[in-house]
């Protein structure tokens, strides 16, 4: 199957052979048709998979075809999208296989200055790359228009819904006339996602690449039962086994990854975070020199990672675990890409036993121990989130499972194996 017996527009083909993309990845071709003949698509896909392109081909294929002009200040397509990165991302990337054709893209996001966005959207434009809230924002002003807007993505449709984005959406989706076309992406399905597509979608085709909740074959997947305070020289250590590769680190809190960061940076590593408290500019910069190899370990929150296009990242380091499960998913789904092989290395301190368990659950799997033994923590686990409470959970005991300290890597000393003051927690023998 190539993109020629799709039924794509010669022009896009060609366009789209200038970038080396010339075989449909599975999701590509899995959702193409179905777009192309105007049903509204629901797509469980990860970044990595094309899948900007398996939604934004059929849109600039129709958006080629149709040929008309944008109505002031209108958008032929709306693609909303989580984050100003990925929002970016996505912009950068209907920009390059809309080369060479008469259509226009443009990113509405927040972060970035208004008037310039105000004044690029006064003729209209042919897709529309946007934050919700920045969108919000110009309608309000009435500097957009949706009323000609035939085709809608929600991109990371999950993230969305995370970030509260539900109430924006649905003051957005009713601007668009009803005869419209939906597709909507997601790399995780909560149960949350189904009412989203019954509000949006109309008889969706349902597409994916990976069944729900699993990860990609080729990561290969592991964790270290570690105290949260010996995690930094762990890190350190496994970092330095890989002086060449990128590798990305990804942690709770703002602060913390700060933190880290620094700390890393006074050891040698050439390091870049992203997070919350760091201005759009920052985090773009980091990035590009992340890509570009400047910068060979970028640090990171999962909502200023959110959808990012990293290439070849061969190492994902869980270096504090995800309150949320999905959210593991979405930072491994960053290693293993193109065809590589990746490791998703996860630091489990005897707190996070709780989110370790949801992890598995989430996986469907045990995640192979790399080393030490799970924590088996008496009475109610600390779950970092909740402020205690409860009592009576017991983890651990399933000492057994994978083969403790494999590829003979040392326990990493003993004495960072106990959580140092916290007397509840010992790793099961
Ligand atoms: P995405 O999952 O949409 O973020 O895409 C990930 C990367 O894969 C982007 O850099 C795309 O340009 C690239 N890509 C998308 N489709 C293809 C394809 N069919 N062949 C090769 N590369 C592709």
């Amino acid at each position: 199957m190539d993109f020629d017996m799709l039924g794509l527009a010669p022009r896009l083909i060609a366009a789209l052979a200038e970038q080396g993309i010339t075989e449909p990845t599975p999701i590509q071709s899995q959702a193409i048709p179905h777009a192309m003949n105007g049903r509204d698509v629901m797509g469980l896909a990860q970044t990595g998979s094309g899948k900007t392109a398996a939604f934004g081909l059929p849109m600039i294929d129709a958006l080629i075809k149709d040929g008309g002009r944008p109505v002031p200040k209108g958008a032929k397509a709306l693609v909303l999208a989580p984050t100003r990165e990925l929002a970016k991302q996505i912009s950068d990337n209907l920009t390059a296989y809309t080369q060479g054709t008469h259509l226009k893209v443009a990113l509405v996001v927040g972060g970035a200055g208004i008037t310039g966005q105000i004044r690029r959207m006064e003729r209209g434009v042919s897709l529309l790359v946007a934050t919700p809230g920045r969108l919000i924002d110009l309608l309000d002003r009435r500097a957009v228009t949706l009323s000609e807007t035939r085709f809608l993505v929600l991109d990371e449709a999950d993230q969305m819904l995370d970030m509260g984005f539900i109430h924006a959406l649905r003051r957005i989706a009713p601007l668009l006339p009803a005869d419209k076309q939906t597709m909507l992406f997601s790399a995780t399905m909560p149960k949350q996602m189904e009412e989203l597509a019954a509000a949006f979608l109309r008889e969706p085709v349902r597409v994916q690449v990976n069944p729900p909740g699993q990860a990609v074959a080729k990561i290969s997947q592991s964790v270290h039962f570690v105290a949260q305070k010996a995690k930094v020289d762990l890190l350190i250590e496994l970092l330095d086994a890989h002086r060449d590769e990128r590798a990305l680190v990804f942690g709770r809190t703002k602060h913390g990854m700060e933190k880290l960061s620094k700390l890393l940076e006074s050891k040698g590593f050439a390091v870049a975070s992203i997070h919350g408290n760091k201005s759009q500019g920052q985090r773009d910069r980091a990035i590009r020199d992340f890509k570009e190899g400047k910068v060979r370990v970028l640090v990171a929150t999962d909502v200023a990672a959110r959808g990012l296009d990293i290439p070849e990242v061969r190492h994902v380091y869980n270096y504090e675990l995800p309150n949320v499960a999905e959210n593991y998913v979405h930072r491994i789904g960053r290693t293993a890409r193109a065809g590589a092989d990746g490791a998703a290395i996860a630091f489990c301190s005897p707190e996070e036993m709780g989110e370790l368990k949801d992890i598995q659950k989430a996986m469907k799997a045990d995640i192979p121990v790399a080393s030490g033994r799970p924590w088996e923590v008496i009475g109610a686990p600390k779950k970092r989130s909740g402020g205690g409470g409860g009592q009576g959970r017991r983890f651990g005991g399933g000492g057994g499972k994978g083969a403790a300290n494999a590829g003979g890597r040392p326990a990493a000393g003993g004495g960072r194996r106990r959580a140092p003051g916290k007397g509840r927690a010992h790793q099961a023998a």
